[in-house]
């Protein structure tokens, strides 16, 4: 079993360290916010005081945490490499852009260290049951040893390529997916002003080339898909600010790597704009309700 290091026990970070405690992994956690280490706590995750205390003697470091800049801090300014043996593993399951990723591994690699970027999907309530699915990047050695401790979290492991390659998967994906929802959405805003009910739309495109995702899994109207959020209030779910962030990381990687992503860029001024009046906690498949004119 592994001694692990987890920094960062927030919303997604908390479960996912509670999970590997489950399995009989040694975690030991660290976070800013008390509340947060209290609630691990009681998750059986052994509190530590600082991250150096964390990472004494562990095999894993662990970090789920908000952007770039924090994973870089922890990487550059904390001194963790110093806390850990040589060719400690470093696993950072955070969603942040693809070049602090590549920073982040290249920090590690001259510290002696291995490692791998593997963001995540599948929300609190796939951090909760261990139903994430994980996306990394990193060398093959590194992947092997990461490997059966991201099962210890979810349920998909795909090793994605190199460095960075698991945060280029997470935000193509996003894109998708937020795209897709203002798509989905769009075309039920059409069908109310055609007087076509939801139900036909949704029997017609769920099984003719509309389908998709955003319309079968998480449809942004009550009804046809009785488990999507639409059915409670648009909570909980995939909050749109989370959308916005993911959407600006794809927004970054497109415009340093010369991609034309007029749609994406589009996704991204409307959902900034939907979150910014007031709907940055509902989520995403709320946009609908932007769309409609309210
Ligand atoms: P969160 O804000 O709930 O948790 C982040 C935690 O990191 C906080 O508790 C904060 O106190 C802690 N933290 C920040 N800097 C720290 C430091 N230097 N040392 C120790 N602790 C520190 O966020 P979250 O929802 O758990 O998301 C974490 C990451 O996962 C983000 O990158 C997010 O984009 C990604 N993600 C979130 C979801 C989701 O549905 N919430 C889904 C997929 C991916």
């Amino acid at each position: 079993m592994a001694k692990i290091a987890f920094i960062g026990l927030g919303n997604m970070g908390g479960p996912m360290a509670g999970n590997l405690v489950k399995k009989g992994h040694e975690v030991r956690g660290v976070d800013l916010a008390k509340a947060n280490l209290d609630a691990a706590a009681k998750r059986g995750v052994v509190a530590a005081a600082d991250i150096a205390e964390a990472a004494q003697g562990a095999d894993v470091v662990i970090t789920m945490l908000p952007a770039g800049k924090d994973t870089i801090s922890v990487y550059a300014k904390s001194g963790i490499f110093e806390a850990v043996a040589k060719g400690t593993l470093f696993i950072d399951c955070s969603t942040i852009d693809v070049a602090s990723a590549r920073l982040a591994h290249e920090l590690a690699a001259k510290a002696g260290m291995l490692s791998i970027d593997s963001p995540v999907s599948g929300g609190v309530g796939g951090a909760e049951a261990a139903t994430l699915t994980l996306m990394a990047g990193g060398t093959k050695q590194a992947f092997d040893k990461a490997r059966p401790l991201l099962e210890c979290v979810g349920k998909k492991v795909v090793h994605c390529g190199d460095a960075g390659a698991g945060q280029a998967a997470k935000i193509c994906n996003n894109m998708i997916l937020g795209v897709s929802m203002i798509a989905v959405s769009e075309a039920f805003v059409l069908a109310e002003k055609l007087g076509l009910s939801h139900d036909a739309l949704f029997e017609v495109a769920s099984t003719s080339s509309g389908q998709c995702w955003a319309l079968t899994s998480y449809c942004p109207v009550p009804g046809p898909v009785p488990a999507s959020p639409a059915n409670n209030g648009y909570k909980p779910g995939f909050a749109s600010a989370l959308m916005v962030k993911d959407l600006r990381l794809a927004q970054e990687a497109a415009a340093a790597s010369g991609a034309i992503t007029p749609l994406g860029a589009l996704a991204a001024q409307l959902f900034a704009m939907h979150a910014n009046h007031g709907a940055a906690g509902a989520d995403f498949s709320s946009i609908i309700g932007m769309i409609r004119g309210k």
